[in-house]
């Protein structure tokens, strides 16, 4: 088989790697998985279902159903204070098309992108894909993982185009204060930057607050609010993201969707329409059950042996450092993996930064992640 030069090299990443060698083993206990454990609530599966008996089986509208976006618009205002339009949204399929998108529309050959380290490593393969280049900020424990003005000023070229932000941030579970974003903002406005904020687990903030990037002044016209239904309303499977920004800038990323997926599934989108305007109950209740096997997880990794980790803030990962074994991140989680039948994922997958850390996702059952602690413990004490 011929196949295209840019990817007769493929091989897998880091996340991967450790996923195959799990399925071909028994009983282990994986905290490498990124999504909620809860299966989608009854009655938003029946709100699909419903729609397609009312007849909405057909082509969606391009950007998505207006009573969807206006559903989309509505969650924003009510949760982050973010005023606006229908036509300032794009249903995606996904979280992730929507960066792939915006990035497809802003950014000619040679442009930089600046990648926050440790980062979603997706991103990575969507700047080059526009024949972009990443610039990877690394940032440090002790700064939470979010990049300072002096940082982000000296990774800056004439070519700099957008910064990608990610609070919370998946792998490194922190959240960026608001006093941070205003610096951020700050240098974005000085540079005349375009920013993409990944802001999909916006609902899980265990502690501050989040902070919507395109409600800082005069950031709204250069930020696209990237978000889905994944995480919130633990719909991953249905493959609904969305993304909200400038008109001009949506209309485009519409045009280059209907050459990829001509619309979003239309019963998904219902559901979402219905999901978004109906549980935000349900929201409080599962943020409150992530907070809670964090703190507990995040408790038991400070017990152990040369392993620290910051107190829990947002989404459902912790990034414990464990440079005090003296073992790369790698070596580590084959260790533990080979050893005591625990699954992490190594947090150089996710960058240099990464590097002396793990990303545990306390995406498991509070029972589950009790053994798993168990067995770290011990294996730790060993090392
Ligand atoms: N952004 C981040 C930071 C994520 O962690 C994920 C999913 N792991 C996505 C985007 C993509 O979400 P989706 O599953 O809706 O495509």
């Amino acid at each position: 088989m011929r196949l295209a030069d840019r990817y007769s090299n493929l091989q897998p990443s880091g996340m991967i790697k450790i996923f195959q060698a799990v399925e071909k083993m028994d009983g282990v206990l994986n905290l490498g998985i990124g999504e909620p454990d809860f299966d989608t609530e009854h009655d938003i599966v029946d709100a699909a279902a419903a729609a397609g008996k009312e007849g909405f089986t057909h082509y969606p509208p391009l950007p998505g159903f207006p009573d969807v976006r206006d559903a989309v618009c509505a969650y924003w205002k009510r949760h982050h204070g973010l005023d606006v339009r229908a036509d300032e949204v794009l249903m995606t399929a996904g979280g992730i098309q929507s960066p792939y998108l915006a990035m497809q529309a802003l950014l000619n050959r040679g442009d930089e992108v600046m990648l926050i380290e440790p980062y979603f490593t997706p991103y990575a393969g969507q700047v080059d894909s526009c024949g972009a280049v990443a610039v990877r900020i690394e940032t440090s424990e002790e700064s939470g993982f979010a990049p300072t003005a002096p940082d982000l000023e000296k990774a800056i070229t004439p070519r700099t185009r957008i910064l990608l932000l990610n609070s919370p941030c998946n792998p490194t579970g922190r959240v960026v204060s608001r006093e941070r974003m205003e610096e951020i903002a700050a240098i974005v406005k000085k540079h005349d930057l375009f920013v993409l904020s990944d802001e999909i687990y916006e609902s899980l903030v265990h502690k501050g607050a989040h902070v919507c990037f395109a409600t800082l002044p005069g950031m709204k016209e250069r930020t696209i609010t990237l978000a889905g239904m994944s995480k919130s309303h633990c719909m991953t499977g249905w493959r609904v993201g969305y993304a909200i920004g400038p008109v001009e800038l949506i209309r485009v990323m519409t045009v280059i969707s209907a050459n990829q997926t001509f619309g979003l599934n239309t019963l998904a989108q219902k559901a979402s329409g219905y999901a978004l305007a109906n549980h935000d109950a349900k929201l409080i209740e599962r943020r409150d059950i992530f907070a809670s096997r964090m703190n507990y997880v995040a408790d038991r990794l400070n017990k152990m042996k040369n392993v620290t980790c910051a107190a829990a803030e947002g989404a459902f990962y912790l990034f414990p450092n464990i440079k005090g074994t003296g073992l790369k991140s790698e070596d580590f989680v084959w260790k533990l993996l080979e050893n005591s039948r625990v699954a992490a994922i190594p947090g150089s997958a996710f960058g240099l930064s990464g590097e002396g850390y793990l990303r545990i996702a306390c995406t498991r059952s509070m029972d589950i992640l009790i053994q798993a602690m168990d067995r770290m413990e011990d294996f730790c004490g060993k090392l």
